[in-house]
């Protein structure tokens, strides 16, 4: 392997623990601690993974957590009742409602009842219009956490050649905005894009968000490019027992790129110090206090 590797664990410790601090002198001056709720909707276990992960990073950062278990057969109405309750909680800053949903539900209006000072996950349609118009938004945690991992590998990012591939408002759509932002000449790739390879094999920055095992491959990248891999596919081993894979094809691409992130322990880690970081901004700006940097 020649190229660097970019280490989203430890990028993501240091920032829950600036977020540790920050969340102590928080409370000093507001008298209460910066507040997460969540709500799981069912029995989906890859959902229950992550929401449990989220309040353990939560608690751990010393946020207050408030956690709504609800079951698979919950109505939209008894949904919107919740996200209405907890928009008006004084105690809650935060609140992210973890998706997938179960199908009785329209996951558009649940995204769209969430107060956008409480929209950690940046979801909501005014979050999205307020970063692509360059106003201070709540930002989707992914996205974000890609974006600190290339501003901490590379500094300036103005000028270069970016290429997002997907085009989802959770990770594409929010990714490129966030470049443009930096400066960056961001070309948005998806299923429909034409030679894929040659448009990748033009960027300085590679941000694959597709959902396809390895599909990025070596000879699609330009020599020294940073490459960051937002994927997550399990893929089935020979032993039966299956692994986590990115994206991107990672021990040939690794050869080529000059600085790259792992799958697991690259941009995932980021996405819940990110989640974090968006708490302890929605508590500054409802509190009327300046917001750390
Ligand atoms: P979506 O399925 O919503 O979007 C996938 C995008 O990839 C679409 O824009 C789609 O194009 C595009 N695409 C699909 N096939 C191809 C192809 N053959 N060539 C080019 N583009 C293609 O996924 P998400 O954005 O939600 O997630 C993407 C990946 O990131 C998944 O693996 C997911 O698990 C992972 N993820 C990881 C997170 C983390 O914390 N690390 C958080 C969120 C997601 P089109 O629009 O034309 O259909």
């Amino acid at each position: 392997m020649t190229a660097r590797l970019i280490d989203g664990k430890a990028a993501a410790l240091s920032l829950r623990e600036q977020v540790r601090v920050a969340a102590g002198t928080f409370a000093q001056a507001a008298g209460r601690r910066p507040g997460l709720a969540t709500v799981l909707v069912g029995e989906d276990p890859a959902s229950a993974v992550y929401v449990r992960s989220k309040i353990k990073a939560t608690g751990e950062a010393g946020l207050e957590s408030f956690h709504h278990k609800l079951d698979d057969a919950t109505s939209e109405e008894d949904l919107l009742s919740l996200v209405a309750d907890l928009n008006a909680d004084e105690r809650v800053d935060g609140i992210l409602v973890q998706l997938p949903l179960p199908t009785q539900i329209d996951a558009a209006k649940v995204i769209d009842a969430i107060s956008p000072d409480k929209d950690v996950d940046g979801f909501h349609a005014l979050n999205a219009g307020r970063l692509a118009t360059g106003l201070d938004a709540l930002v989707p945690c992914t996205p974000l956490g890609c974006l600190k991992l290339l501003r901490a590998e590379l500094g300036d990012l103005s000028g270069k050649n970016a290429v997002v591939i997907g085009r989802s408002n959770i990770v594409g759509k929010p990714m490129a905005m966030l470049l443009i932002g930096e400066s960056a000449t961001v070309t948005v790739a998806h299923s429909r894009t034409a030679d894929l390879p040659g448009v990748v094999r033009q960027a300085d920055i590679v941000v694959a968000a597709v959902g396809r095992p390895e599909m990025v491959k070596a000879d699609w990248i330009k020599p020294g490019a940073t490459v960051i891999d937002v994927g997550i596919n399990r893929v089935l081993t020979d032993d039966g027992k299956g692994r986590l894979v990115g994206d991107v094809a990672f021990s040939e691409v690794s050869q080529v790129a000059g600085a790259i992130t792992p799958v697991p322990g690259g941009v995932g880690p980021m996405t819940i110090a990110c989640l974090l970081r968006n708490t302890l901004v929605a508590a500054h700006r409802r509190a009327g206090l300046t917001v750390p940097q």
